[in-house]
């Protein structure tokens, strides 16, 4: 398996589709081979761009994707009013002003200023390729459910773009960006069973597999939605890297800068951000701008995710008789010598790599579970309720010297059955990096001085506790 964090192919899909943006937008419009072939960022084309500039597509995929943060769903109001706002504004424009947009996209936004419709795509419209080049923020941002994936996919293209053929085309590749996060491999992406999705005939000739036998000259790079997945398409399956594939879209001319940004919202997530050549990533115009949303949707997708903060866990148990498991730490340990802690320690980030914690950052519960055996030996069924008690920030305090290690912690509290506390009782001890495991009652446990936070912890946990007696 290929070790590509999901993270990664977080920022590798949507600076993926700003690249391609960027690296077609001087030759848009051009008749295929009538220029000097596009091999980096380049000054000029119809807009007269700076190097590294990008134009509507990343424009668009930027208002899809701050609305999708700031309002926590897929808000088609509030998004059209962001497309409208970058028309009439210039809002997410790295010119600061709208300077290239699809007429589709226009007619609707006229419309919507007139009659104010949510979905303003009309099924007659020509079935343009510009929904699909923007569309990289929605299988980002519901990353866990697939079929979100493709509703939200097809809602995003009718707000502007209604006929059947661009509101497949968007489904189809947001399904394809999905499997390529979720780490399937090239073949497993473009794999089409007709049970997957039910789509219109000109995209189910694509999903068939009509790009892998064309050559160059059969692919059209004229700005349909159809034939711009297929030439997307054509340019992943042709090529085994990021940048190759880049380059061979945006050199189809024509409506190079989509073709190449639809392509990269795709490879971007399947290669991931590290494949992307340093220069086209440096080189890119407001680069922190895109890669800030990148992260904030990975958040989004992974609470467990605390940028330059250690999650760790605590997991108070208090048994039948109102004592309380404390552990003593090892004199050895780094943190906290000698001092008493409940079972806690950190997330695990390489424990389930591959698995649906993204990058094996464990699922909190599970890893106080876990530490709690590897601290005491105690065992609790896996599947126990453990009620949180709290997320405690910079509360790694080494009273040696007193400073902070930033960590985010969340603390459980579990009270034990009798039947498990009798069973169990004899065998707890101190493993791993503790001394001693013991059970004190909590009235002493409040008057000893605790390691880290943990007697704030401890009364907010035994606040709680009174609910579940
Ligand atoms: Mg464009």
């Amino acid at each position: 398996m290929q070790n590509i964090f999901t993270k990664d192919r977080f920022l590798g899909s949507l600076l993926g589709l700003a690249v391609g943006d960027a690296l077609g937008a001087p030759i848009e419009f051009e008749k295929r081979d009538s220029y000097i072939p596009v091999t980096n960022y380049r000054a000029g084309g119809p807009f007269d761009l700076k190097v590294g500039q990008w134009t509507d597509d990343t424009s668009l995929a930027l208002c899809i994707g701050s609305s999708l943060l700031e309002k926590k769903s897929f808000d088609a109001l509030d998004i059209i009013k962001r497309f409208h706002q970058w028309f009439r504004e210039g809002y997410m424009s790295c010119t600061g002003n709208c300077f290239d947009i699809g007429n589709t996209t226009k007619a609707a936004l006229l419309r919507f200023e007139e009659h104010s419709d949510l979905y303003s795509g009309a099924p007659t419209d020509p079935a343009t390729n510009g929904s699909i080049m923007r569309l990289a923020p929605i299988p980002l941002f519901y990353f866990h459910n697939v079929e979100k994936t493709l509703f939200y996919a097809g809602e995003s293209s009718r707000i502007t773009h209604a006929p059947i053929e661009c509101i497949d085309a968007c489904r189809v590749l947001a399904l394809f960006i999905h499997r390529a996060l979720h780490g399937y491999s090239k073949s497993d992406i473009l794999k089409y069973k007709k049970e997957d999705m039910l789509v219109c005939s000109s995209i189910e000739e694509i999903l068939l597999g009509s790009y892998q036998k064309k050559s160059r000259d059969e692919i059209s790079a004229k700005g349909l939605a159809t034939t711009c997945l297929e030439a997307a398409l054509w340019s992943f399956y042709q090529t085994d890297n990021f940048n190759d594939g880049v380059l061979l879209a945006a050199n189809l001319g024509e409506d190079s800068d989509t073709t190449a940004a639809v392509f990269g919202q795709l490879a971007g997530a399947f290669y991931g951000v590290k494949n992307i050549t340093p220069h086209f990533l440096e080189g890119l115009w407001d680069k922190k701008l895109i890669e800030t949303m990148g992260n904030d949707l990975y958040k989004k997708v992974n609470p467990y995710f605390y940028e330059g903060v250690n999650p760790t866990v605590d997991l108070i148990i208090i048994n039948p008789l109102n004592e309380i498991l404390l552990i003593k730490r090892s004199l050895t340990s780094e943190a906290c010598p000698g001092m008493m802690a409940f079972p806690g320690g950190f997330i695990d980030s390489s424990a389930l790599e591959g698995s649906f914690w993204i990058d094996g950052l464990e699922n909190p519960k599970s890893a106080a579970l876990r530490e709690l055996k590897e601290e005491t030996n105690l065992k609790l069924e896996s599947f126990v309720e453990l009620q949180l008690v709290g997320e405690f920030e910079g509360n790694n305090r080494d009273p040696r010297d007193n400073s902070i290690s930033w960590s985010k912690t969340h603390a459980f509290f579990y009270r034990i059955g009798d039947k498990t506390y009798l069973s169990q009782k004899d065998f707890i001890r101190g493993m791993d990096d503790a001394d001693e495991a013991k059970w004190i009652p909590i009235t002493e446990a409040q008057q000893m001085n605790l390691a880290f936070d943990h007697n704030s912890i401890l009364e907010k946990a035994l606040v709680l506790a009174q609910t579940f007696k």
